[in-house]
């Protein structure tokens, strides 16, 4: 004989058919917790207009969050999911070449391609080289 849990079905069932949470939730949020920290910390400057407006701005993080979590556009969602997820792996890749070109800097230059825009390594001291950029074949001459 099967017996119903009638404590936790509606509890589930609310759930159902809702989004959840996801990587840009949880940014949300934490973004959210941290902003509504700073009104904290600013509640005395320019009156209380700063910590204000750190207020308004944490709220709006987490209607957006809650607002996200229980949308039933599912597919929406995860586009802006993976929106999300676009820039947030373009600015860890932003970091790393910062840190890269920081640990190489005694051996090699760093320029930024003309013709595409992104960094291009060579030697350090070889004097003025004409540099190929291997990504779009732009050849421009810089001093090393
Ligand atoms: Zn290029």
């Amino acid at each position: 004989m099967k017996r119903f849990d009638s404590g936790s079905k509606p509890r589930f069932r609310f759930m159902e058919g809702r989004y959840g949470a996801d990587a840009l939730g949880r940014f949300l949020s934490v973004s959210g917790c941290v902003i509504m920290l700073l009104a904290v910390i600013f509640r005395s400057v320019w009156n209380g207009i700063l910590s204000n407006l750190f207020v308004s701005l944490a709220l709006l993080c987490l209607i957006l969050c809650y607002g996200r979590v229980l949308s039933r556009n599912i597919s929406a969602r995860q586009k802006e999911n993976d929106r999300y997820l676009q820039k947030e792996h373009a600015v860890y890749d932003w970091f790393a070449l910062k840190r890269d070109c920081f640990v190489q800097r005694r051996d090699y230059a760093f320029f930024r391609c003309p013709g595409c825009g992104r960094t291009v390594r060579v030697p350090k001291g070889k004097g003025r080289i004409r540099i190929t950029c291997r990504h779009c074949g732009f050849s421009f001459e810089k001093k090393t």
